[in-house]
């Protein structure tokens, strides 16, 4: 019998690499789409998926992903990240259109191509990986918290949508993960990208993509609605335990 279907955007690092390998080892196919392709592909052949370039910003990139695509069980929804950490009075309007872009249009975009084939399995699973940013906003958190509640909003409304159809759909909202996340958003800075793990233990892509495993490997007459993940040493947005 052939394997299901995984599709994880966003898979050359962090979360969505660690997710696609989960995905593996639970017995899924997995597909993974990213812009960076020679990372994609280390990341493929770890874990036996199939590495293909994707720019969710970009409908021509995410059709000619989603054509190359025959099957699709679980989509995970992980391409995103914020750029910038201004007030909204020092926001950059490119700054918000890219958070926007990426997380938002973009999960709006690969999802909607994917949704009739998900349809066609008659056991299809979308993840979105959402935020604690998409639950609370913080000073200086404004465009990320904004294309993240988005997230969120998409997540309940496409549950809504699909009620009735064999589709579920979950949205995952991890607190501090420690990964290329903050190095993204301090455009290479790695001393201010550092400083937001210093002395504090936060969550790992492992312990995120666990969490993806284990939702997508429930019975199909289990939708796990909403995830809120956080490490210990964090209990909301701005309180994180930096003892260490
Ligand atoms: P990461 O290591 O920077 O991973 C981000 C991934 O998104 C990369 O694989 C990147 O690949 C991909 N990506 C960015 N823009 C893209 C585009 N236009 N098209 C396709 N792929 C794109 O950070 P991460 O922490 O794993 O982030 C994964 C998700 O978790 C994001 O949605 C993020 O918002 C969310 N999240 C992270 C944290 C955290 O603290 N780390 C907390 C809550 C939620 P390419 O650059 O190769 O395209």
């Amino acid at each position: 019998m052939s394997k299901p279907v995984a599709v994880v955007t966003g898979a050359s690092s962090g979360i969505g690499a660690a997710s696609a390998k989960a995905l593996a080892g639970a017995g899924f196919e997995v597909v993974l789409g990213a812009r960076r392709l020679d990372r994609l592909e280390e990341v493929a052949e770890a874990c036996g998926g199939r590495a293909l370039e994707l720019d969710v910003t970009d409908q021509t990139s995410v059709d000619a992903f989603t054509d190359a695509i025959d099957r699709c069980h679980l989509l995970v929804n992980n391409a995103g990240g914020a750029v910038g950490a201004e007030t909204i009075l020092e926001a950059k309007d490119e700054d918000w259109q890219w958070m926007y872009e990426t997380n938002v249009m973009g999960t709006l975009r690969v999802t909607r191509a994917l949704l009739p084939k998900l349809l066609e399995s008659g056991d299809g699973q979308v993840i979105n990986i959402g935020s604690v940013a998409g639950r609370e906003p913080y000073a200086t958190g404004g465009g990320y918290n904004a294309a993240k509640h988005a997230v969120a909003a998409l997540s309940r409304v496409l549950r809504l949508e699909m009620f009735g159809q064999p589709i579920r759909v979950c949205e995952i909202d991890p607190g501090l993960v420690q990964t290329d996340f903050s190095l993204v958003r301090f455009r290479g800075d790695q001393d201010k990208a550092d400083a937001v793990y210093e002395g504090t233990n936060p969550l790992t892509a492992e312990d995120v993509a666990e969490t993806v495993s284990w939702v997508a490997t429930r019975p199909p007459h289990v939708n796990v609605d909403q995830i809120l993940l956080l490490a210990r040493d964090q209990t909301s947005a701005r309180v994180i335990n930096r003892s260490e």
